[in-house]
């Protein structure tokens, strides 16, 4: 039973970029307005996500990693986020499964914070205290804190050594991660992103965090770009039947620049996809605006898009098994056409 915990486990998460988008979610889900990232060794040896978000309340810590006993928990109105997908309620479970998990936690109201440490779902006695002949229930430990939240995983993938092996090379793990957090920071420029790894601190992000607050301006800024000259804004808010509205915000790379394929930036394939606030994949849409650029453009490069898609959470397809980042749709075909024609209206207006 505990052996295929940790298998499943270790499908949910796969690498620490995978453990780390599933913390930013839950930062974001706690309307976290501040969220600092420390990694080591590529988040390998150690991953930490600290907010200023609602917290947990010390009532929950003992159930906080059972499996799917969570989202009841929230103490902030919100949930219809968290039900956007099936299969939830099982991040830090799994987790806690593969890695040392370490909450620190003071939730809004609270004198204290308090400490927890997780192995295989339960709360156990901190690591230096395990071998100790204490007879003790494991409890959450009060310690003086900030209000938030700070969730630590260590050595992850401790116990699957074939795991570890095939994540040998932490820069490219880092990498990974760095580019989760600038996902997630250009759909979130209200919040401030902090990134640091092994105690430097990474010149990824925006430090000017009070600047308009707007999507294009961080993407602006991560990759110095000029955005009035390489960007379009895209924004489309329409019902695609009596009942299904579709809202999308998004920018998509501007044809001058795009052609001249100057900008580091746009010399990779950028296609940032959330669907209501998770940062998900979906190859149709990808293949289908490629596509729409080859055709207009006459050229092989790869457009940058970053698309924010808000769609009614049950016409999103919660049968997708959750390791699958790929996510299915209501009404795919359609929505994805109403996209590529205003797409196309904005590259052919920009040729003329
Ligand atoms: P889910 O997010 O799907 O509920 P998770 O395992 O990711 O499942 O998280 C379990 C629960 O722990 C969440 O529902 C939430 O109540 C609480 N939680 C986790 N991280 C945070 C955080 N950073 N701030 C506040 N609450 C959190
Ligand atoms: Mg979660």
């Amino acid at each position: 039973e505990q052996v295929i915990r940790q298998i499943a486990a270790g499908e949910v998460v796969q690498r620490p970029s995978s453990a780390l988008k599933e913390l930013l979610e839950n930062s974001l889900d706690a309307g976290s307005t501040q969220i600092k990232i420390h990694i080591r060794k590529g988040g390998m040896k150690m991953l930490r996500v600290i907010d200023n978000g609602c917290g947990i309340k010390v009532e929950d810590l003992p159930i906080l990693c059972e499996r799917f006993t969570t989202s009841k928990l929230r103490s902030y109105s919100d949930l219809q986020s968290v039900s956007t997908f099936g299969f939830r309620g099982e991040a830090l479970s799994s987790i806690s499964y593969v890695s040392h998990l370490t909450v620190t936690t003071q939730s809004r109201g609270s004198p204290l914070a308090y400490k927890a440490h997780y192995k295989d779902s339960k709360l156990v006695h901190p690591r230096s205290q395990q071998n100790s002949k204490k007879q003790e229930e494991p409890a959450p430990i009060p310690v003086a804190g900030i209000p938030g939240t700070q969730i630590e995983i260590e050595n992850l993938f401790y116990n699957q050594p074939s795991r570890l092996r095939s994540l040998r090379n932490t820069n490219q793990e880092a990498n990974q991660i760095l580019h989760v957090v600038r996902c997630y920071s250009i759909n979130n420029p209200q919040v401030t992103f902090i990134v640091t790894q092994d105690n430097k601190s990474l010149p990824l992000l925006h430090n000017k965090s009070s600047t308009g607050d707007q999507s294009f301006e961080r993407i602006e800024e991560i990759y110095s770009l000029n955005s009035k000259k390489c960007l379009f804004n895209l924004q489309i808010n329409t019902l695609i039947n009596s009942t299904f509205r579709l809202k999308l915000n998004g920018s998509v790379s501007n044809v001058k620049y795009f052609k001249k394929q100057k900008e580091k930036a746009f010399k990779k394939q950028h296609f940032i996809l959330f669907i209501n606030k998770r940062l998900v994949e979906n190859n149709q849409m990808k293949s289908q605006i490629n596509k729409i650029y080859k055709q207009v453009l006459n050229t092989k490069g790869k457009p940058f898009i970053f698309f924010n898609l808000i769609l009614p959470p049950e016409c999103v397809d919660v049968n997708v098994h959750p390791t699958k980042k790929e996510v299915k749709f209501l009404n795919e075909d359609s929505i994805i056409e109403i996209i590529n024609k205003k797409i196309q209206k904005l590259l052919s207006n920009e040729l003329d």
